[in-house]
């Protein structure tokens, strides 16, 4: 970072007090976490110089022995760690993963089914503004109204209808366990492909935390820097090499150039460190946590969807309360909390207003919080909702939040000069 200092102290002044904001602030937003200095090492490397279109030991371009090496290292571990037969580590982002999967198995206008996006689905799974709305025909299930869960009945009707080439199963705001070999059993029913997005849950997947979807779904596919912990990126899995072979192809040449074998570096570290016993524990207490949470909400009357969490992330119903997630998103920011506002199932405010405040505890497990410091975070959450206009109790908050951001230091090793 003193290069950094030296030729553009205006961007290492803004990295530093980045630093410094995620240092200062309870991270609770779920899709978020903090990837090991190992991780960011290999990110920030002469990697980054390296063409390498193609796959190891098939590259369009020379000088790629050593990155063949590092690519293979992070396709075998992927392989590894989530017991699959085929491994694509390419994808900048789970956005781009999803893209080059639609690309092998539909063809534009064909219908494939996800969840709504008011529901917990991501953009990427037949949202009108995202392509994957636009060039297909997109239909949706939901949460059943009164468990606020999935109703496997209702999707199975739902396909039998609409008679889907390609099921999507997985999401970016649901809290509970979902049942892979149920969406197999309707995806045969109907005939379709079958792909879980575990974008969310990687994590706890990789740990033994959440049902595999390996062995029912056609394809797998994931961000890296989520409950992973890794770099931002994504990744295909597939337990048919055949089929792997496809995604292969709509990776690269089919929806992306180069490869960012920096990144894959860093994803290579990460798996590593997935595979580590000592992964298995934090993703165990990510779970403990987000349940002490939810927990404690729900203790001091606020209301949880689906009424709690088997995973890392919890949606607050703020309806029962009289406030919109808008405003709670602005409550929990003046006290140094990070989170979003998000819809709930049924939601009658607009994506921008929202009746939801969605919260996660992976990054602040990273940190080294438990049970105990969780059950403080509820209250704090919960005493900053229930009293928007005490700027006593607001200052109380911003004290507590301080207080557990000292106790629980994040990258203490790591300095960037300030540029003078
Ligand atoms: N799929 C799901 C379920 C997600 O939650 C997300 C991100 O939030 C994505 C895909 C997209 O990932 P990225 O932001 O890396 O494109």
């Amino acid at each position: 970072f003193d290069f950094l200092a030296e030729t553009d102290p205006l961007v290492a002044d803004l990295i530093q007090k980045e630093l410094q904001r995620q240092r200062d602030h309870l991270e609770l937003i779920a899709s978020e976490n903090f990837t090991s200095p190992a991780v960011m090492a290999a990110q920030g490397s002469v990697l980054t110089n390296k063409y390498a279109e193609g796959l190891p030991k098939k590259r369009y371009y020379g000088g790629c022995e050593l990155i063949d090496e590092i690519e293979q290292i992070a396709i075998d571990r992927a392989k590894q760690l989530f017991g699959a037969a085929h491994a694509n580590v390419q994808p900048h982002s789970g956005a781009q993963a999803n893209f080059a999967v639609f690309l092998s198995l539909l063809e534009p206008g064909d219908t494939f089914m996800g969840m709504d996006l008011s529901h917990g689905g991501h953009l990427t799974h037949g949202s009108p503004v995202n392509v994957s709305g636009k060039w297909f025909q997109a239909c949706h299930y939901g949460v059943n109204q009164n468990t606020e869960q999935l109703d496997y009945d209702e999707v199975r009707e739902l396909a039998l209808k609409h008679r889907p080439k390609l099921i999507i199963c997985g999401y970016s705001a649901y809290s509970r366990i979902i049942h892979f070999d149920k969406f197999r059993a309707i995806a045969d029913e109907v005939g379709a492909y079958l792909m879980a997005d575990i974008a969310h849950i990687a994590g706890l997947v990789a740990t033994g935390h959440h049902p595999s979807p390996i062995p029912h779904c056609d394809v797998v596919t994931t961000t890296t820097h989520k409950t992973l912990r890794g770099p931002r990126g994504g990744l295909i899995l597939t337990r048919d090499t055949e089929l792997g072979k496809k995604f292969d192809k709509s990776v690269f040449p089919g929806s992306q150039g180069g490869p960012l074998e920096h990144v894959i570096a860093a994803k290579a570290v990460a798996f590593g460190e997935a595979l580590q016993p000592e992964f298995k524990t934090y993703s165990g207490q990510v779970i403990a946590n987000a349940q002490a949470m939810a927990a404690q909400l729900q203790a001091r009357g606020l209301k949880i969807v689906s009424n709690g969490t088997e995973n890392h992330v919890m949606l607050v119903d703020l309806r029962s309360i009289g406030m919109t997630g808008k405003v709670a998103d602005q409550l929990v920011s003046g006290v140094h909390i990070t989170a979003n506002k998000n819809t709930v199932p049924f939601d009658p405010e607009s994506p921008f207003v929202t009746s939801g405040l969605r919260l996660g505890s992976p990054a602040m497990t990273t940190r080294g919080m438990g049970v105990t410091e969780f059950t403080a975070i509820g209250d704090i959450i919960t005493d900053r909702l229930l009293h928007p206009d005490d700027e006593t109790i607001a200052q109380d908050c911003r004290q507590r939040v301080a207080n557990l951001c000292t106790q629980f230091p994040l990258y203490p090793h790591l300095t960037i000069p300030i540029p003078a």
